[in-house]
């Protein structure tokens, strides 16, 4: 049996692998196919590609949006699309102003609360287009202004803490949209997660491809809830295991394993959506 997995970091978002280590630990895992969904980035596509052409592991384009409905965050991920699709890479380029920007805030709140960390160091230390908390978290710890990433989040940076910024987003449609004329299949990350199911039939109405049911995160009963939920709305079926790398401590790759077959429908989706476009622009 061939196994996948759908969810993966690189150092191009918070996780800590390049694009060979985490072929490595794919290959390892002997995982049949890798998708790589790094927070509002293609940037770690190409690598990851060549690096699993040369392990023959299939390669799977991706990315994780942030998005947000009635408030709450909800993250998009986008599969088999087309990383040089123009649209697509000045939104990406755009969020990743709005995650510098916040960057360079959330340090200046740091400050007026006397912890002296510079925006220089997150940068230099995240040395990607999407920083995000979790850099700026490494770098609290770096400096030895926090004892562990936990502290830094519970002290400073979690939602409604003192040093916590809220980052501007697109809605779940906006998302949905981006990743469908990028040629790509849209589907709903780790909805155990954020607890917002209400929120699913309007994506659906959007156009949601599919949910992320199997997770690292998700218990076997919320795994089942979720597939139960797949299959009422027919809905394709993903999941991974949301690996970091060695950011939060063992990293997850691996410990999730998706039958190949949720693969082979979420292409033939991609497929359909590609040809939908072409049909399109011929018309
Ligand atoms: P951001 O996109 O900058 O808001 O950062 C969100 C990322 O921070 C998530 O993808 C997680 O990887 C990480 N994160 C969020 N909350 C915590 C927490 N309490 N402890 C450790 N990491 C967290
Ligand atoms: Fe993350
Ligand atoms: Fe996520
Ligand atoms: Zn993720």
């Amino acid at each position: 049996m061939a196994f996948v997995d759908l969810h993966l970091h690189s150092r191009f978002s918070d996780g800590t692998y390049g694009p060979e280590e985490l072929v490595a630990q794919a290959r390892r895992h002997e995982l049949a196919a890798i998708a790589l969904t790094d927070h509002d980035s293609v940037e770690g596509c190409p690598g990851t590609a060549r690096a699993c052409a040369a392990a023959e592991i299939e390669f799977v384009t991706g990315t994780e949006l942030t998005a947000e409905q009635d408030g709450n965050e909800l993250h998009i991920l986008g599969y088999c699309i087309d990383t040089q699709n123009a649209r697509l890479l000045t939104q990406i380029a755009r969020f990743q102003a709005v995650r510098q920007n916040r960057i360079r805030e959330m340090v200046a709140r740091l400050n007026q609360l006397k912890v002296p960390l510079s925006a220089e160091a997150v940068f230099a230390l995240a040395n990607c287009r999407a920083p995000g908390r979790p850099h700026v978290a490494r770098a609290l710890v770096e400096a030895g202004l926090c004892a562990s990433l936990d502290e830094a989040f519970e002290r400073f940076l979690k939602k409604n803490r003192p040093a916590w910024v809220p980052k501007f987003k697109m809605s779940g449609e906006e998302a949905l949209e981006l990743v469908h004329q990028a040629g790509g299949v849209a589907v709903l990350a780790h909805p155990g997660l954020n607890r917002m199911d209400e929120v699913i039939p309007r994506l659906v109405e959007a156009g949601l491809d599919g949910i992320e049911c199997f997770h690292t995160k998700h218990s076997t009963a919320t795994t089942e809830h979720y597939l139960q939920m797949a299959d009422r709305f027919h809905l394709l079926v993903t999941g991974g295991s949301d690996c970091h790398g060695l950011s939060k401590g063992k990293p997850l790759i691996g410990t999730v394993k998706v039958p190949y077959q949720h693969l082979e429908k979420l292409k033939a989706r991609a497929a359909e959506i590609k040809q939908l476009i072409v049909t399109r622009v011929d018309s």
